[in-house]
């Protein structure tokens, strides 16, 4: 990463570099690396990373109507792990910015819109080492009001999608 970069959004990178959802386990193997050949490699970036994607080798960044003004990137499938983009870095998880009570709660789920993700699918146990890296990058992201208010656009956009899904999970079995 040579060009420059948001302190808050470099943090979260080197914290999450080595962290998996299986740990050790690489959970490319239940699904034979669906995150860099399926729906996945169009991911969604956060504030300050646009700049980071446009021109970089292997990555197209696509302006979306979606994303609360923010666009999206494609990735070519291969790429440098330190070169991933945030949404990459914390799939299959996303961790729900909640104000509650003028309190700021921070709850890490699996993500509602990675469907085709097996993890997401089971109840495989996620590795608590990774979700909690993803909690601690929360906490220190949304420290800057950009990304606070981006991400808890998503959390509220997510728990909609959440509600949804339950509501068509318990219509099919009445
Ligand atoms: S789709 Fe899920 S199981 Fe497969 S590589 Fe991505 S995060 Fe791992
Ligand atoms: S950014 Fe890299 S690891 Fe992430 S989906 Fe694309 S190719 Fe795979």
């Amino acid at each position: 990463m040579a060009k420059n970069i948001h302190p808050e959004l470099k943090e979260a990178y080197e914290r999450l570099y080595h962290e998996t959802p299986l740990g050790y386990y690489n959970c490319g193997r239940l699904c034979d690396g669906l995150c860099c050949r399926g729906d996945c490699k169009g991911m969604w970036l956060y504030p300050y990373e646009e700049e980071l994607f446009a021109d970089k080798e292997g990555f197209e960044v696509c302006e979306t109507e979606g994303n609360y003004g923010y666009p999206m990137v494609i990735c070519s499938g291969e790429c440098d792990r330190a070169e991933r983009p945030l949404a990459c870095r914390i799939f299959p998880l996303f961790p729900l910015v909640i104000e509650e009570d003028g309190k700021v709660i921070i709850k890490v789920i699996r993500d509602p819109r990675a469907t085709m993700c097996p993890i997401v699918r089971s109840s495989k146990r996620i590795d608590p080492s990774f979700v909690r890296q993803v909690r601690l990058t929360a906490r220190r992201l949304i420290r800057d009001e950009k990304m606070f208010d981006y991400m808890k656009n998503v959390s509220l956009e997510l728990l909609e999608i959440i509600e949804l899904q339950s509501r068509l999970a318990s219509e099919e079995r009445e």
